[in-house]
């Protein structure tokens, strides 16, 4: 289970918590939130994400 390090907050963002939500303007990439302080951790973050 992959799990990162949110550069933000600091604390570890497992891919069960982490927020994914389609950007609309790229159909197939997905945005990443941390869950903790909902920064924006990137685009296609984890890029094997289904
Ligand atoms: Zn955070």
């Amino acid at each position: 289970m992959p799990m990162a390090k949110c550069p933000y907050c600091n604390k570890i963002v497992k891919i069960d918590d982490i927020k994914m939500e389609s950007t609309g303007w790229l159909a197939n990439k997905k945005m990443f939130s941390c869950p903790h302080c909902e920064s924006i951790l990137g685009m296609g973050f984890w890029g094997s994400i289904p």
